[in-house]
């Protein structure tokens, strides 16, 4: 069953408050106050740089506080005459209570939440709709940036842990034959806060869900074999994963082809004041771009490492994936063994299956070759069906035929159990498109 949800329904959407922030619009606060933080000689005691006292002045949009970081929250702070604990505060509201509207920050005095709710907002992307299926426990959200682009994420709960798929870019430069998103193109990159914004979502429609379902207290986790787990009425579950601690970077784009930003919203993820996510509850999904692998290796959080590989020749993923042209097989499988080498930590090449194209014995066996020995592990995805793609998704005694020939060689290998292929919100199916969906 496949059920809609109204944006802006139940607290689930992100506020935008549209004040528009001219000088006629500062009401409350005196000029001086900030012309005063300006110049060189100023001594407020909480003086905010003059490029964000100047941003602010001339911006004639909304200050989104989660483009702030730590810093530039209490510089941004200062600026309303306001200590720097007001921004920790406010922080922690945001990133740990999950209150997407300033005026349930009850911490803070109402005369400040009002001066607030008047000028900021808690975020930036538009949330269009919400498409959930498999029982309410997929959930695809469709995000408009304040440029316009879509972007989707997906949250996937199980009886034990709560995933969230999130979007680096809108669009995608790499090309992938077999992708939705790869049709598209690049649109444009994703700000750090964009990525956190996702995340954001997913965790307060987690919470929204166990307040509806009267699970929020509950200290029960259900595992796959708890006869409660589903509901008599087919539908919804009784009970959800208390917590959502996992993030995968394998939404729209390549993570790598954004890799600042992409590593900032990592940090303020991980922040252990802030979402406390820990870095092995990331998981960051690669076409295969060498750079960013090499980059990864020398980065201090231990992130998981997801390939795309797909073929283990140069003939087939080329014609597959055109950036096997610049990085091919050989370079990418030995730029992976370094990574290993250095980080020790076990990579996924991740394995989409196209009937009659890469998922022979032949293949198989190819790829067993490539990769003995190697601390990795296979995850075969029978490829999901992209309207106007003119591809096949292997048969299911392909697929286990495959599985089992890379066991043969040592490799551990498993198949995907896909999440949303109806809503199409699975693997290589996000397009970001403002009609797609039943
Ligand atoms: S599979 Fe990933 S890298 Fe390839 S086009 Fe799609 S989003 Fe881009």
């Amino acid at each position: 069953m496949v059920q809609w949800h109204k944006a802006l329904k139940g607290g689930l959407h992100v506020d935008c408050h549209h004040h528009y922030f001219g000088c006629g619009a500062w009401g409350n606060y005196p000029h001086g106050r900030f012309t005063s933080t300006i110049g060189p000689s100023s001594r407020h005691s909480h003086t905010a740089p003059t490029w964000l006292v100047l941003h602010i002045i001339m911006s004639d949009t909304p200050t989104n506080l989660l483009a702030y970081s730590d810093t530039e929250l209490v510089a941004f702070m200062a600026t309303l005459g306001e200590p720097a604990f007001r921004a920790r505060q406010i922080a922690r509201q945001i990133y740990v209570n999950l209150v997407n509207d300033i005026n349930q920050m009850t911490d803070l005095p109402r005369v400040l939440r009002e001066r607030l709710a008047a000028q900021a907002s808690i975020g930036s992307l538009q949330l269009q709709r919400i498409i959930s299926d498999e029982a309410g426990m997929t959930h695809k959200a469709l995000f408009t940036l304040p440029s316009g682009e879509h972007i989707e994420s997906v949250l996937m709960l199980y009886p034990d842990r709560a995933t969230v798929c999130v979007s680096t870019q809108a669009g995608c430069a790499m090309g992938c034959t077999f992708c939705a998103t790869g049709r598209l193109g690049l649109l444009r990159n994703l700000d750090s806060h964009h990525i956190v914004e996702q995340v954001l979502w997913a965790r307060r429609l987690l919470q929204a869900l166990r307040q509806t379902h009267g699970q929020s207290t509950a200290a029960h986790t259900p595992t796959l074999e708890d006869s409660t787990w589903w509901g008599d009425d087919g539908g919804h579950p009784e009970a959800l994963p208390q917590h959502l601690g996992n993030v995968v970077f394998m939404g729209m784009g390549e993570p790598f082809a954004n890799y600042d930003r992409w590593w900032q919203a990592v940090e303020r993820l991980h922040d252990p004041q802030g979402m406390n996510i820990g870095a092995r509850g990331l998981t960051v999904s690669t076409v295969g771009l060498v750079p960013g692998i090499k980059r990864l290796a020398e980065a201090p959080l231990p992130v998981n490492l997801a390939i795309s590989l797909h073929a283990p020749n140069d003939e087939i993923r080329s014609a597959m994936m055109p950036v096997n042209k610049r990085w091919n097989v050989a370079e990418l499988l030995a730029t992976t063994r370094a990574y290993i080498a250095k980080t020790g930590r076990r990579v996924s090449f991740e394995y989409v299956l196209l009937q009659g194209q890469n998922d022979t014995p032949e293949l198989a066996h190819e790829l067993g070759l490539q990769l003995r020995g190697m601390l990795c592990h296979v995850n075969l995805i029978p490829w999901n069906p992209v309207p106007g793609l003119p591809l096949g998704r292997s048969e299911r005694q392909r697929v286990t035929s495959f599985q089992r020939i890379l066991q043969e060689h040592g490799v551990a290998c498993t198949v995907r159990v896909e999440r949303g292929v109806s809503i199409a919100a699975a693997c290589g199916q996000l397009a970001g498109s403002p009609v797609s969906g039943p």
